[in-house]
């Protein structure tokens, strides 16, 4: 007797339970995949397997759907492995213990992988079914989402004749996923020179800062320490004499960065003017954030008069014109959802080495020509100090569809269900059904999923009842 065997719909909790004895994090998917193949050979379905184990699974039609479109499930393999510090678990070969609390199941001390497990499962179980009715279903199931959309980056799926797709990787009941953005990181040198140069070293700081996701809280009005510092260096450089020596901050180029500290040498004679106009500029940075980012300060710590290696005056001079001209944060807005950013770009590291100055991107926009047009605006300002980019993890956007049909279908059985509206969101973010859109023609396509909380987290949990809900509106979806 399973955990979840009591629960329904039987059929869902039964796959999603063997599931979850399957250990499947991202890159080590071939146990799970090679289950979904023994199924599709158990119960006589055609089915592929490729290098990177994802699987295509197809089911023909039943009596009567067989003029139907078809209608092409996806959703992904692997999922992100959390624990508890006290809790002992090997991710690579132990179970996951499953427990219930009220409407919710949830692993005890980790993540559960609702997240995308419930796909796999509502998947299996419309394939093992002999009595529900549905046109031709094609079952795509990736790998290596978690960890970059590599499985949907790879795939082949030219055997599948499906342009009808619902993708079941959402986690919000009642909201219909229409939209996402594409994305690239761009990484960016300035070349700068060196000389020695005398003076008082002191360590300027940025911090205090909440960060967040370069995409989906770009539009929260944070500050970027990266960014704020270099126009901090501005502002100090037109009131006294100082030289730049070292400029670090953030980790990766898709979170807003929290922390930046960049090296400067001062004159002593010029302490009192500097001290002065940092003071001033204090006050700025907080009138200007002070809502949105509430504990962010400058502080400064004296260090060692002496010489030192510090960027000559002329390159000091284009890293400061360098900040002030390129563009960061929101660029443009939807024109079709309301409050959902297009197109943005977040400078999440910077870095002064020996002769360059590098600083990486995460550049996003729902509209892949807008987010080419902004690369291209990105090369021209570089090119004025001869700085130089690469270009690298492009993946296509997801563009809204203002006349999607499989939408209004679905937003037509979602009002007969439940007599509400579904809400349509898009978000700017890469998903995979962008990938899926680049790669199959004319594609239709919808995100949805059952209430899921605190996914990637040790208190992951998912409704019963939300899972019960969303497969009976699938279901009937299945039936238009
Ligand atoms: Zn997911």
């Amino acid at each position: 007797m399973g955990v979840l065997s009591h629960l329904e719909p039987k059929e869902v909790f039964h796959y999603f339970e063997e599931i979850c004895q399957i250990p499947h994090p991202s890159y080590k998917e071939e146990k799970i995949s090679d289950y979904c193949m023994k199924f599709a050979k158990d119960h006589g379905l055609t089915a592929y397997q490729d290098e990177q184990k994802n699987v295509i699974m197809i089911k023909e039609a039943t009596k009567g759907y067989e003029d139907k479109e078809t209608v092409v499930l996806q959703g992904h393999l692997d999922m992100v492995c959390q624990k508890t510090p006290d809790y002992e678990i090997d991710f690579l070969n132990d179970p996951l213990e499953l427990e219930i609390d009220g409407d919710y199941v949830q692993a005890k001390g980790t993540t559960l992988g609702g997240d995308d497990g419930i796909a796999v499962a509502y998947g299996l179980a419309l394939l093992a079914s002999n009595t529900i009715p549905h046109p031709r279903l094609e079952v795509i199931l990736t790998t290596g989402e978690e960890v970059g959309l590599i499985g949907a980056t790879g795939i082949d799926v030219s055997m599948c004749k499906g342009r009808r797709m619902i993708n079941l990787d959402s986690e919000d009941e009642g909201v219909f996923l229409a939209g996402c953005a594409g994305g690239a990181s761009v990484a960016v040198s300035l070349p700068v020179q060196r000389a020695e140069m005398e003076g008082q070293l002191c360590e300027i700081t940025v911090t205090g800062l909440i960060g967040g996701h370069s995409g989906t809280e770009i539009n929260k009005g944070r500050a970027n320490s990266n960014v704020l510092l270099g126009i901090t260096l501005d502002h100090l450089a037109q009131q006294c004499g100082i030289s730049l020596v070292s400029f670090a901050g953030g980790d990766k180029d898709n979170a807003i960065p929290r922390e930046t500290k960049a090296e400067i040498l001062i004159q002593p004679d010029e302490k009192q003017a500097f001290y002065a106009a940092l003071e001033e500029y204090n006050q700025t940075i907080k009138a200007a954030f002070g809502q949105s980012d509430p504990g962010i300060k400058v502080i400064v710590e004296e260090k060692a008069e002496g010489t030192y290696k510090a960027v000559t005056q002329e390159g000091f001079a284009s890293i400061l014109q360098y900040f002030k001209e390129m563009p960061n944060g929101v660029q443009a807005m939807s024109k079709d959802i309301e409050d959902l950013v297009e197109t943005s770009l977040n400078m999440g590291t910077a870095l002064l080495k020996d002769e360059e100055m590098c600083m990486g991107y995460a550049v996003r926009s729902s509209v892949d020509t807008e987010k080419e047009k902004l690369i291209a605006k990105m090369r021209e300002i570089l090119q004025k100090w001869n700085g130089t980019m690469k270009v690298s993890g492009q993946y296509p956007g997801w563009q809204y569809n203002p006349d999607s049909k499989l939408r209004e279908d679905m937003i037509e059985v979602f009002e007969r269900l439940y007599g509400r509206k579904p809400v349509v969101e898009a978000i700017h973010a890469g998903v995979e059904c962008g990938l899926f859109a680049e790669k199959m023609e004319g594609l239709d396509c919808v995100s949805i999923g059952p209430d899921m909380d605190d996914i990637h987290t040790t208190e992951e949990r998912m409704s019963i009842s939300s899972v019960k809900r969303v497969w009976e509106f699938l279901l009937e979806v299945l039936k238009k």
